[in-house]
């Protein structure tokens, strides 16, 4: 073999050296960048935005899911720490429920923010903040989805290795706490339940439906702690190792010292958020640890 045969063997074997060396070489970039650190680690943030709910879901496959998004007053905050943690798109915003304590910032946040899908519990209100919400994530062009699509048990397809389990959902409810979204979030053997506003009667409907399936490791706990919700049956079937309340100054003299003195008896540990500064949930699929952020 030689001349011009022998220089193509060899510019084959150099191609096949070149391909395999960046096969090797470029995934261990990518981590040394950071980019993809937490490759196997799901974190959960549950933001400080005193009496109202903010959560950002990150799952191992690098999706950015926010539940959620507090008053109004709170955008600014909130979308400071989205950019502060490497969101530059938001896959899928779950709107729980259309109370402003839900989704008061949804606007600001959409103008800040790409928003790729929305999921929302249909529920219809008559106030600025409910058509402020609506106007809101039509404007961003997205496929929309609410109670006409989804139902109890439904699977949402936001991420290849964390499951959203939705466990309950209901347009048609007697008040817009009860028509919420409330989703079982696995990753590996770390479940958490984020329950929104939905009461006790709600609570009842999924321990009946979902029994033992509801064991979890962490619970958002219902309504900021209020009497409302929380039922003992409920946490009984939850029995979360850790509870997380999403609760700051407020009016209604919130979280109700009931259902303090209840989830200290049921669940391993009790967070607040104003007390931690917002609380991480971080899961290797195996087990999971919560820290306060402040
Ligand atoms: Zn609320």
């Amino acid at each position: 073999m030689n001349g011009p045969r022998a220089l193509i063997v060899l510019a084959v074997i150099a191609i096949i050296i070149v391909v395999v060396a960046a096969g090797v070489a470029l995934p261990m970039l990518l981590r040394n960048e950071g980019e993809t650190d937490h490759v196997g680690e799901m974190r959960v943030f549950f933001l400080d935005v005193d009496q109202g709910d903010a959560i950002l879901i990150q799952t191992p496959d690098g999706k950015n899911i926010m539940v959620d998004c507090g008053y109004v007053d709170y955008a600014s905050e909130v979308i400071e720490f989205l950019r502060g943690h490497d969101v530059q798109v938001i896959d899928a915003f779950i709107a729980t429920h259309p109370d402003p304590d839900h989704i008061g910032s949804v606007p600001t946040l959409f103008d800040e923010f790409r928003v790729l899908s929305v999921y929302h519990s249909g529920f219809v209100k008559t106030t600025q903040t409910y058509e402020n919400f609506i106007a809101a994530i039509e404007a961003e062009d997205c496929p929309i989805y609410d109670d006409n699509d989804i139902d109890a048990g439904d699977l949402l397809p936001l991420s290849s290795n964390v499951t959203f389990e939705v466990l309950s959902i209901d347009s048609t409810a007697e008040d817009s706490n009860d028509a919420s979204i409330v989703l079982k979030v696995t990753h590996g053997d770390v479940d958490l339940i984020l329950e929104g506003d939905a009461s006790w009667s709600t609570e009842l409907d999924m321990v009946e439906r979902f029994g033992e399936e509801l064991d979890v490791e962490v619970l958002k706990v219902s309504h900021h702690g209020s009497s409302s919700a929380s039922s003992y049956d409920w946490l009984d079937a939850t029995s979360p190792e850790t509870a997380i309340v999403c609760i700051g100054p407020n009016d209604w003299g919130l979280p109700a010292q009931s259902i303090m003195d209840r989830l200290e008896t049921y669940a391993g540990e009790v967070y607040t958020t104003d007390g931690e500064g917002g609380i991480l949930v971080l899961s290797n699929g195996l087990s999971c640890t919560a820290t306060g952020l402040a």
